[in-house]
């Protein structure tokens, strides 16, 4: 891949922000590049194309980021993509009349170019080996997170879901539900420390795999909790898991309180739909009040809640029925300021545009009649990003 640049020298400001583990550096109007502390690269921007590493190693691209990513299928073009424009970069730094502008704990350009040149150093070969590593760490892929989780470090003491019926999910149904025992999580641990190294600092928070951790049994579950504290050390946005109510084992509120004590700090559970007959009929259990009732429980320990619901589930047929029921439902359960209601399209149910309406009329009533953030939850943008 080519880089252009047919901005004059003489009017190109460099901006370089340095943080405790990564680094950015840009030319406006159209060149950036964010490195780790380790020098691998993370996102870059050539013209108007913006591209991000994945953890496994592979590419996406976006024309802007609100666009869906589509994968690169040359990931190596865009290492040598990252190393050219780190090139590019020190170049520009060691041009005394070139004005930068740089912030953070890196203040002079020499530190700069240093930091830079370890960009050189992630050849084809060295992301071959990133790649191995990531799937010897990684028992099974990471396929989705919830929207505000995206950058949290995902450990997996569990792999499946206990359920795997849902109608509308295909992701575990390959796959049985299975607790790591204790000498396959300890290395999965290592694996996830030794592939990161230091950047694992860049993750503010930690999402427990896969599909529903809240399904280990408690004692294990706490011990789990304790293992990561101990070996990765708290973060700032603490842990999450998804939870299944109907597949897990039933926590009172000491319970939950228990987990909170060692750092589960948000849940996020799958009502998908307030009508028990269309729930059914997604493969869930009909049993509403169950779920209402473990939510209830789980609300006395404070802890944080996010619920998804398949907006154009059961089509036209349960339109009417799905909307009220839903929203009745979501309008009983006690909310803060900081849960989430996640919207998440089920593009077979409705066409596109009524979809979208459907999007818009969720969103609209559940922003007037909720204190919870309300947002869409397109599942086929995830990625777990470097
Ligand atoms: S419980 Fe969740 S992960 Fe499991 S099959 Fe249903 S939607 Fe998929």
């Amino acid at each position: 891949m080519h880089i252009g640049n047919n901005q004059e020298l003489s009017e190109m400001l460099i901006r370089v922000r340095t943080g405790q583990f990564d680094l950015l550096i840009t030319a406006e109007p159209d060149q950036s590049l964010r490195i780790d502390c380790e020098g691998r690269w993370l996102s870059l921007r050539q013209g108007s194309t913006i591209y991000r590493r994945l953890m496994d190693g592979s590419v996406v691209r976006y024309r802007h980021m609100r666009d869906k990513p589509r994968p690169v299928e040359t990931a190596e073009s865009v290492h040598g993509l990252a190393q050219e424009l780190a090139g590019q970069f020190i170049d520009y730094l060691r041009q005394d009349t070139l004005e930068v502008e740089l912030r953070g704990h890196l203040t002079d350009r020499e530190r700069v170019i240093g930091r830079l040149e370890w960009v050189q150093a992630w050849t084809d070969r060295r992301w071959t080996e990133w790649s191995a590593q990531f799937e010897a760490a990684y028992l099974e892929p990471v396929v989705i997170l919830p929207p505000d989780r995206y950058q949290d470090l995902v450990i997996q003491p569990a792999l499946g879901c206990p359920h795997g019926e849902c109608s509308f999910c295909a992701f575990y149904r390959d796959r049985a539900f299975r607790i790591l025992s204790d000498p396959e999580f300890e290395r999965h641990l290592e694996g996830i420390q030794t592939l990161l190294g230091s950047a694992i600092g860049l993750r503010d928070g930690i999402f427990l795999g896969s599909a529903n951790a809240l399904a280990i049994p408690q004692p294990t579950l706490i011990d789990r909790l304790r293992w990561i504290a101990e070996q990765v050390g708290p973060r700032k946005r603490q842990v999450a898991a998804f939870w299944d109510p109907d597949h897990s084992p039933t926590r009172t509120a000491a319970d939950w309180g228990d987990l909170k004590a060692q750092g589960l700090a948000t849940v996020y559970a799958g009502l998908e739909t307030g009508l028990p007959a269309l729930r059914k009929k997604l493969g869930k259990s009909n049993r509403i009040e169950d779920f209402k009732e473990a939510v209830r429980i789980h609300r006395q320990s404070d802890m944080g809640l996010g619920i998804m619901v398949l907006v154009g589930a059961g089509g036209e047929t349960f339109r009417e029925a799905h909307r009220t029921a839903t929203v009745q439902l979501l309008e009983s359960l006690a909310w803060t300021r900081s849960d989430w209601i996640y919207l998440s399209p089920l593009s077979e149910g409705l066409p596109r545009y009524r979809l979208q309406e459907e999007l818009e009329y969720f969103t609209r009533t559940l922003r007037n009649s909720v204190p919870a953030r309300v947002a869409p939850y397109h599942i086929n943008r995830f990625c777990y990003f470097a």
